[in-house]
């Protein structure tokens, strides 16, 4: 399912960026005077860098960041955008509402890029910080953009599950160096699933762990690194070391309880590999874009490639260029989808954040079926005509939350067939005829 040419520019840049956030200062981890590489699941060959250990995120955003500060960049913080502004089919500029003192503003410019990140906020339990709420999905299907691969959202295996703790993410290099998944009985169980066993793709891991919570009753599973030197799992992971220690639990000492949480938005606006959307003069990039480079399922650490390559290159068709002319995204195979009403449910339950979150954790989650994805199409098509007019960032999030779990419902109506990300339990095979994507555009 990847967008062969992404994936090849993706290979091809990869190491010019990497090039370039050294110079630009992140302090990336180093062994004997190299770039020290881990290994993460579906890998061939250690090649993820980290700093700071297990802090590779951080590191990376304030040293940007900083950056952006040393410039004459305007930074507007807390201000939300709210709608794409389109004049003569062009996107010309972006309204605002400014969330400290609940006022409208507009900005025009020759080229708006989205980059809002993902949706996790979707799920009940997410790894994703609580910004991720699907906003420029939903503003760049409003204003008329396509919206691909919608159905292939991913679910990391291991996010601590502690009660009381938000889901905080177990990275996938703690089972890189050696961490063992371990049932309730204390049953190593990966090896029974699958040859790949602990290293096997997320889908399969997230999959199994669910398998095995029911088998047993339990609400987690565990991963042991307990056989692991002590020093080595406190220095290699000295953020998940601290945290856990923080809620009283040692993790060279006792097993961690872990259970999969929803993680990275594999589909979003269609982009080509310049960035550029349906829309003239709208990019996006990052979580929020589908630049079909993941396929149907992400592998480990390409998102973070992706939006450095593909930010870069949005830069570069931008640059000097007036880019009037619609890019050209459609290809015969798509299956192209405008979501109708749908019938509305006998339950009428009131929308907000927690029972959207619960909706799509149970009916549009890690297993899927027609019946469950149905019920939930028709409650959030009923949401999405009963809501009223969002007037502050809650309910413009909650909005974008409603229709960005829409979209991803209906596409997972649609595919019927399991592939990737997207499992139906009612279709448990990948057939070849679905070998394309789904296309969803506001008609
Ligand atoms: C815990 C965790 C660990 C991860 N680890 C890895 C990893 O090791 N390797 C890897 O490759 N990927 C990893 N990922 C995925 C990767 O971090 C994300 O895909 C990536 O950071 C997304 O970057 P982005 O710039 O698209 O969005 P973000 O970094 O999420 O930034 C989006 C920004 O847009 C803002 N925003 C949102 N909506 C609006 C709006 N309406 N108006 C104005 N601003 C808005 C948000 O506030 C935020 O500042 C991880 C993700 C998580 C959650």
């Amino acid at each position: 399912m990847c967008n062969e040419e992404a994936v090849r520019i993706l290979a091809n840049e990869a190491p010019d960026r990497i090039a370039d956030l050294v110079n630009l200062g992140v302090p990336f981890d180093t062994l004997d005077g190299k770039i020290d590489l881990t290994l993460e699941a579906a890998h061939s060959l250690p090649r993820i860098l980290h700093a700071g250990g297990d802090t590779t995120g951080e590191h990376i955003e304030l040293t940007l960041s900083k950056k952006v500060r040393a410039t004459e960049i305007h930074v507007l913080e807390h201000h939300l955008a709210i709608k794409i502004l389109i004049e003569e089919g062009r996107a010309c500029g972006v309204r605002v509402l400014d969330c400290e003192n609940n006022s409208i503003e507009e900005f025009g410019g020759s080229f708006l890029i989205l980059a809002t990140g993902g949706a996790g906020q979707l799920f009940s339990f997410t790894t994703n910080p609580e910004v991720a709420t699907g906003d420029g999905i939903a503003l760049a299907f409003r204003a008329g953009a396509e919206i691909a691969d919608m159905e292939f959202f991913q679910f990391h295996p291991t996010a601590l599950h502690l009660p009381g703790i938000i889901p905080f993410l177990i990275s996938e290099s703690v089972r890189g160096e050696g961490g063992i998944l371990r049932n309730d009985d204390g049953y190593r169980f990966m090896p029974g699933y699958t040859p790949q066993a602990e290293l096997a793709p997320r889908d399969i891991v997230a999959r199994s762990i669910l398998h095995e919570m029911e088998k047993t009753g339990a609400d987690s599973v565990f991963l042991d690194v307990t056989h692991l030197p002590p020093h080595i799992t406190a220095t290699r992971f000295p953020q998940i070391y601290c945290f856990c220690l923080d809620h009283g639990l040692d993790i060279t000492k006792q097993p961690i309880p872990v259970s999969p949480a929803a993680h990275y938005a594999i589909g979003g606006v269609r982009v080509n590999t310049w960035g550029e959307t349906s829309i003239a003069g709208l990019f996006a990039a990052g979580e929020v874009a589908c630049t079909g480079a993941h396929g149907a399922n992400r592998l480990a650490s390409n998102s973070l490639l992706e939006v450095l390559i593909f930010g870069k290159r949005i830069i570069e068709k931008t640059a000097g260029e007036d880019s009037s002319a619609a890019s050209t995204l459609g290809q015969n195979s798509d299956v192209r989808l405008s979501p109708e009403r749908r019938q509305p449910p006998g339950d009428k339950i009131t929308p907000c954040l927690t029972t959207l979150q619960r909706l799509l954790w149970d009916k549009a989650g890690i297993l899927r079926n027609e019946e469950g994805l149905s019920g939930a199409a028709g409650t959030l098509s009923w949401w999405q005509e009963s809501l009223p007019q969002p007037k502050d960032r809650p309910s413009h999030e909650l909005a974008n939350l409603i229709l960005t779990g829409r979209l991803l419902t209906e596409a997972a109506i649609a595919r019927q067939e399991s592939r990737g990300a997207h499992f139906r339990s009612d279709f448990p095979r990948s057939l070849p005829e679905w070998r394309r994507h789904i296309v969803i555009k506001f008609d």
